[in-house]
């Protein structure tokens, strides 16, 4: 991504999301990653979630006002070139975000392009959403959002289809632009079958593969994050998004590539590359 000369104010992106006070995922990996990518970051907290390497033991949600209030201050003040979702926990969350989100021009119809990434639950299985919230995600998260960037059991649980092969992530990705993102992503870094890592672009006319080897580790916490985070940068860099997701998809890769061992559970994937 072009880098802003010393000096120079960068674009902006917000992410609004959970931290992560093992260093791993969620915010810490936005902000790691944006810096990297030569952006200014803005933070919204949503969630703090307790977790290591080894899982998530527990989080405290924001008050939804304070989620919102904290969006609301940066973009009037500093302006937002994109934002992405991450961890926002509750159905309550859900809605304040996409009101404010809507009052400042954020999502598929405002200035700045939104990334919306689902997330449910941990690696390990450690719910990060409330299962009460899977409506506002679907109906007043997905509308909003210029892509959604769900994994394999984000899809399942959001449209129940189970990708297993190319034919039924045509069809998820069907289900999931039914929703209302202009874009949608069936990401296949997590369907072990495969050898490839194939991910499924979908605008509701067009099918785009972008296919990549697989990498085999067992530390891949963030991955997620950190893909939406850098597909967030490069949209407020003014890529489109199809070229937007090749340069994410790039980076993703490179940071699984450098991913080292933390702690006694699952290391981080790592943007010092
Ligand atoms: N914690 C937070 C705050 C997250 O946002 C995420 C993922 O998006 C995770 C944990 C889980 O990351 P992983 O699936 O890589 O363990």
């Amino acid at each position: 991504l072009p880098l802003t000369p010393p000096g120079q104010t960068p674009v902006r992106v917000l992410t609004i999301a959970g931290t992560d006070s093992g260093g791993g995922a969620g915010i810490q990996a936005d902000t790691r990653t944006m810096a990297l990518c030569g952006v200014h970051a803005l933070v919204a907290v949503a969630a703090v979630t307790v977790q290591n390497s080894v899982g998530v033991s527990g989080f405290h949600e924001v008050p939804p006002q304070v989620v919102a209030d904290q969006v609301r201050s940066v973009a009037g003040d500093i302006g937002i070139g994109a934002a992405k979702t991450g961890m926002l926990a509750s159905s309550a969350i859900i809605e304040a975000v996409a009101a404010v989100c809507r009052e400042v021009g954020i999502g598929r119809d405002g200035s700045a392009p939104l990334v919306v990434d689902p997330v449910a639950a941990s690696m390990h299985g450690d719910p990060l959403l409330h299962a009460e919230a899977l409506d506002a995600v679907r109906y007043t998260l997905f509308p909003l959002a210029t892509i959604v960037t769900p994994n394999l059991d984000e899809i399942r649980l959001l449209t129940g289809v189970q990708v297993t092969d190319s034919a039924s992530a045509r069809t998820a990705a069907e289900a999931l632009h039914a929703l209302g993102p202009q874009w949608v992503v069936v990401k296949g870094g997590h369907l072990r079958t495969s050898a490839d890592s194939t991910d499924l672009l979908f605008d509701g006319e067009r099918f785009l593969e972008f296919r990549a080897p697989r990498i085999a580790t067992g530390n891949d916490h963030g991955g997620g994050d950190t893909l939406a985070a850098a597909l967030a940068c490069a949209l407020a860099n003014g890529y489109s998004v199809p070229d937007a997701f090749e340069f994410a998809k790039e980076w993703t890769r490179r940071c699984l590539d450098a991913a080292y061992d933390l702690g006694t559970g699952h290391g981080p994937v790592s943007p010092l590359w």
